[in-house]
């Protein structure tokens, strides 16, 4: 019988684990907590929530909305808690988070086909068949060490520094222009153009804007180089216009001269949908992104689907290491799932673990593994992440990462029902197609 072993009992290795023990496989599930714990974790419990207890709007136009939707079709164990433990938050699946992470522990340690081990993994263990590695944001320094042998030391990264990515759709084009500097590249970014007075309005709010303070742990990712935006900025009025916003290089075709200071917006997706703010990584609070940002001429009205921030994140970089199986490209028998696959947050993480699962199911099963479809927010996300980029910045939910439907629909709200709609039946015609292993459960 083959021996499989899931790493990390946090949200993506609990629906692993899940998955292929009620597809009849033993695992062993390894679990640090609580002999070594994570700088962010309190408690010995599987699929610990460790900030918000909020797994984010339930509604299907959002991003997070569908995703969870999809999972449930999956036959999603974290759904199923979450939905019995939810609490009243709005349009926000909110959870008892206790309550939550105590059944999902009673759920699987009581699994006879679980085997529970309370240790850290310090490396690969070489008896098993499968692996499934779920160490999530916040992986033990002995195994990031391991991880970096297997990926390459440049293929995993020790924290994110996300700028804020807005929707292509909803830039004001006619406030910039496309070109590189120098004239040199392919036209690839797009130029918000900010006059001395507009720059001198932004600088203000910038500096003056408020942030997240950091975590103890997260101190030391501040001087490693990746300054802050708003911090570049209090070094000076001028700052900026030498680092993030400098316009050398850059001409106006309107004007014909160099703007006095300009954002730069690069596609973070072949198709063109998502735009990131260049060298705008920040610690601003979300809702201070927003209004700060949409100071920018070009991003008045833009809507932002992802905002910047500043974490400690251990993530391999995929579209490198990763099959869209979530199989290791060199060793097609050790599977990644969770957030440091690249993907971001409680609904995204537990989704590739339910899709590591199956497959390492199939293949025992001697099934291939499969791949939802790119239409479906799981597919686009596994797109997204398994696409060849230079850098892989980690991703949320979103409608961007959805290919563009057969027809034009110009209402924005609109658009994303059917997109949605569309996602849900391909999702169904999918499980269906690949009905040869059981969807779902034995769940009480
Ligand atoms: C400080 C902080 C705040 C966050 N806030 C939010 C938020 O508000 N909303 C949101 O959606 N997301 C948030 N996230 C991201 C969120 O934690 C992840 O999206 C989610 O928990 C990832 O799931 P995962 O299963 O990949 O990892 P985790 O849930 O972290 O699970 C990984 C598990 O692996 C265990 N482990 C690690 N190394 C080893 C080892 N060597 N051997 C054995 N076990 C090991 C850990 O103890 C842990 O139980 C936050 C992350 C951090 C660090």
């Amino acid at each position: 019988m083959e021996k499989v072993a899931v790493i990390g009992a946090g949200l993506a290795g609990s629906e692993a684990a899940y998955r292929l023990a009620n597809e009849g496989i033993k695992v062993d599930l390894y679990e640090m907590r609580p002999k070594k714990m994570t700088p962010a974790h309190r408690t010995d419990k599987f699929a610990e929530i460790v900030c918000s207890n909020s797994f984010g709007s339930f509604e299907i136009g959002t991003g997070s909305g569908l995703l969870k939707q999809e999972m449930r079709l999956l036959g999603s164990l974290i759904m199923k808690v979450a939905d019995r433990y939810k609490v009243p938050a709005g349009s926000a699946l909110a959870v008892d988070r206790e309550k939550f992470s105590q059944e999902i522990t009673q759920i699987l340690e009581s699994h006879p086909n679980i085997n529970i081990i309370r240790e850290e993994v310090k490396e690969i263990p070489e008896n098993y068949d499968y692996i499934i590695i779920a160490t999530g944001p916040l992986t033990s320094e002995s195994l990031s060490k391991e991880i970096q042998r297997l990926t390459g030391s440049e293929y995993l990264y020790f924290y994110d520094a996300i700028a804020p990515t807005v929707d292509a759709e909803t830039v004001d084009y006619s406030k910039g222009f496309w070109g590189d500097r120098y004239g040199k590249g392919t036209g690839d970014y797009f130029n918000c153009v900010l006059t001395k007075q507009e720059y001198e309005r932004f600088y203000e709010e910038l500096i003056n804007g408020e942030q997240v303070p950091l975590k103890d742990f997260e101190k030391a990712v501040y001087f490693e180089g990746c300054l802050p935006i708003e911090e570049i900025a209090r070094r000076g009025k001028e700052t900026l216009l030498y680092g993030p916003m400098k316009p050398v290089g850059l001409t106006d075709p309107k004007t014909g001269k160099r703007p006095y200071a300009v954002v730069q917006l690069r596609k973070e997706n072949r198709e063109g949908t998502l735009l990131s703010l260049v060298g705008f990584q920040t610690k601003l609070k979300y809702p201070e992104q927003k209004r700060i940002f949409r100071l920018i001429p070009a991003l008045e009205n833009a809507t932002f689907v992802r905002l910047g921030s500043i974490h400690r994140n251990t993530f391999i970089q995929s579209q490198k290491v990763l099959l869209p199986t979530l199989q290791l490209k060199k060793k097609p028998n050790i599977f990644f799932a969770g957030q440091i696959t690249g993907v971001e947050g409680y609904a995204a993480s537990s989704a590739t673990g339910i899709l590591a699962g199956l497959n390492v199911a199939r293949i025992i099963k001697g099934l291939n593994p499969v791949v939802p479809p790119k239409t479906t927010m799981l597919g686009g996300l596994i797109n997204y992440i398994t696409t060849p980029k230079e850098e892989l910045q980690p991703m949320n939910p979103n409608f961007a990462l959805l290919p563009e439907l057969d027809i034009k629909i110009k209402d924005k709200r609109k658009r994303k029902e059917e997109k949605a709609k569309r996602a849900i039946q391909d999702m169904r015609k999918w499980l269906e197609q690949i009905k040869t292993v059981e969807v779902g459960g034995g769940f009480g």
